[in-house]
């Protein structure tokens, strides 16, 4: 391709309203255009990467002997009501009607679909185990949405679906499936860590995250060196608090104390001089339009993960969606603003984290503009429904199955898998009968990788002050020829010449044709990342020599010309095969 003519629109200047690297870099590079929040086009050099990753998937996929497939993006809501996922999907679901009214939905994942295909075409044990995939574009109405590819609300995933006929098989299809990932993932290069995962509310104890190792990810990961066990914090087991309170301790009067616009924990560490272990924080939950109060330790966290699983177990309150209250909510549900609330007097459930329990004449919010609660204490002053765990893993925390501390991690998680048994398939009667005839629902796994976060992923990464560096594997061009004077017969001749050999070879290289000053096509060429580059230039010429730059470690060498095509070749096929 020559760059004349290839549509590549660069800017010099980082978009104002981009927040991680990889956003910045692929707008500035020209490979993605935002059409809408959360809704990317992707521009020629951004689909040849996407394309790129999907191909290495597939390849990985068929190995593994999963078949492709294409299930429809839209789909209808009785299926979703089968699974119970019409109303338990909140929100995220984009929902519209066709013509005559009937419900759809935009699909944000395939499980129904794939299931109804299984109930109605998988007639004996016989054809199992069955493995099947596909490359699709999914939906979410993310609530937010952010950081350019990597959380979008149109996107593409690798979903694939196995049915085997009883658990062993499915956890052989589960491992084959772990494999297969580890492999890709390690053809696109990534430095990335399998971790366990959260299976929500599906339960089971089989899932893991594939984390790509980022300072700019969203989710942390806690490992062990001890114990080598690494998990999302959401999952992630640490010793609990088991302490109970101390029954001779003596339970203050509650007092209530002017505190002006302190509002934050540091705020009332130093209005009362006290550690954050002394005092109780108050943060409001609306779970399906109903308040919630969850009371933790001022230094701690809520895991929402624990405080959804805890709801649906142990109380009335329905939570398919679970969300933080707004300010507006907040302030309505408490009559205080934003860092005054507190357990007392509330009219709703109070939901109490274990390392409250063993403590005492606490201070917390008084529900009251600039006032706050000392001496509070549970039991005396409010009653909570329960004490849980509720809790986020932290610095510090200690593994439940070494003893020893925890090390934190940030990941861009860009595969999960999941062992689903028959949640699915029991809900949409997709049965079998056995080989004992008796008639059970199929064992089924889920696995999913995001191929467009992938492409953010690398390049967070992958990238230098000057732009991205792609891996070969995803790179959209492997080479890139860059004739220095364009005034010069021969450097152009020369240009020419090596452009049509490399073609025929069959490589994917760029000729960057235009009439710029040689400052101007290295900055380009180094932007949008591509991995090798071919410097020719009079100077060098005349000895018979060009220039090969390697971007990723901007080695440069004189090469030559008559041994730079195998050259090049070979680098290719080097960084391909690894
Ligand atoms: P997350 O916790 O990041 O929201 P998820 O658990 O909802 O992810 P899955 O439903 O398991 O994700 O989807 C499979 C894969 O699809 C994820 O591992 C991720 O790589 C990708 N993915 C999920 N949501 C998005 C999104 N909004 N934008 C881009 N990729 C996504
Ligand atoms: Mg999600």
């Amino acid at each position: 391709m020559r760059l004349s003519t290839l549509f590549v629109p660069t800017r010099k200047e980082d978009p104002a309203d981009a927040e991680v690297i990889s956003h910045k870099l692929l707008l500035r590079a020209g490979y993605i255009r935002m059409t809408a929040r959360g809704v990317y086009s992707f521009l020629p050099l951004g689909w040849r990467s996407v394309r790129k990753v999907e191909q290495i998937i597939r390849e990985e996929m068929d190995r593994a002997g999963a078949q492709e497939v294409r299930m429809p993006t839209m789909q209808p809501a009785e299926l979703w009501q089968e699974s119970g996922r019409w109303a338990a999907y909140g929100s995220d679901l984009f929902r519209f009607k066709d013509r005559k009214s009937a419900d759809f939905a935009l699909g944000p994942t395939h499980e129904e679909v794939v299931t109804d295909i299984a109930r109605h075409d998988i007639a004996s044990y016989k054809q199992l185990p069955v493995m099947l995939y596909q490359m699709q574009t999914k939906f979410r109405d993310e609530p937010r949405p952010r950081f350019g590819l990597m959380r979008g609300r149109e996107f593409i995933m690798k979903d694939a679906y196995s049915f085997d006929l009883d658990e062993a098989g499915a956890k052989k299809s589960y491992a084959i499936m772990r494999a297969a990932y580890e492999r890709i993932f390690s053809r696109f290069g990534f430095e990335y860590r399998a971790v366990e995962a959260d299976t929500g509310n599906i339960g089971g104890d089989l899932s893991h995250e594939f984390q790509v190792l980022a300072e700019t990810g969203e989710d942390l990961i806690a490992s062990c060196p001890e114990s080598g066990y690494a998990a999302n914090v959401e999952k992630a087991e640490i010793v609990l608090e088991t302490a109970d309170r101390d029954p001779g301790a003596e339970l203050l009067d509650k007092e209530m104390i002017e505190t002006p616009k302190v509002r934050t924990i540091a705020d009332v560490c130093d209005f009362f001089e006290c550690s954050p272990t002394e005092v109780v924080k108050t943060l409001i939950f609306i779970a399906d339009g109903q308040p919630v109060a969850v009371c933790m330790r001022g230094d701690h966290t809520v895991n929402d993960v624990k405080l959804k699983a805890y709801l649906e177990e142990h109380t009335e309150i329905s939570c398919n969606e679970l969300e933080l209250a707004s300010e507006e909510e907040t302030g309505k549900l408490t009559k205080a603003p934003v860092g005054f609330a507190g357990p007392v007097g509330l009219e709703f459930p109070v939901i109490v984290d274990l390392s409250v329990k063993p403590m005492v004449n606490f201070i917390v919010g008084a529900n009251k503009k600039n006032m706050h609660f000392k001496n509070v204490n549970w039991g005396k002053d409010f009653t909570p429904v329960g004490f849980t765990d509720l809790r986020m893993p932290q610095p510090g925390d200690i593994c439940a199955r070494s003893g020893k501390p925890y090390e934190f991690v940030r990941g861009i998680e860009v595969g999960h898998i999941f062992y689903l048994g028959n949640k699915y398939t029991k809900a949409l009667n997709a049965s079998l009968q056995g080989e004992d005839g008796k008639l059970k629902p199929m064992e089924m796994g889920c696995y999913g990788i995001g191929v467009t976060r992938i492409v953010a992923a690398s390049v967070e990464q992958n990238h230098d002050d000057n732009g991205i560096i792609w891996p070969m594997a995803i790179a959209p061009y492997h080479v890139v020829i860059l004739p220095l004077q364009m005034k010069n017969e021969d450097v152009v001749k020369c240009a020419e010449d090596l452009y049509a050999e490399l073609q025929a070879a069959g490589c994917e290289v760029l000729l960057d044709d235009r009439d710029l000053r040689a400052g101007n096509k290295f900055k380009d060429a180094d932007l949008i990342g591509i991995p090798l580059h071919v410097n020719i230039g009079s100077r060098g010429l005349k000895g018979g020599n060009v220039e090969f730059k390697v971007r990723a470690t901007g080695e440069v060498e004189e090469i030559a010309l008559d041994q730079i095509k195998d050259h090049v070749l070979g680098q290719i096929k080097a960084a391909l095969n690894k």
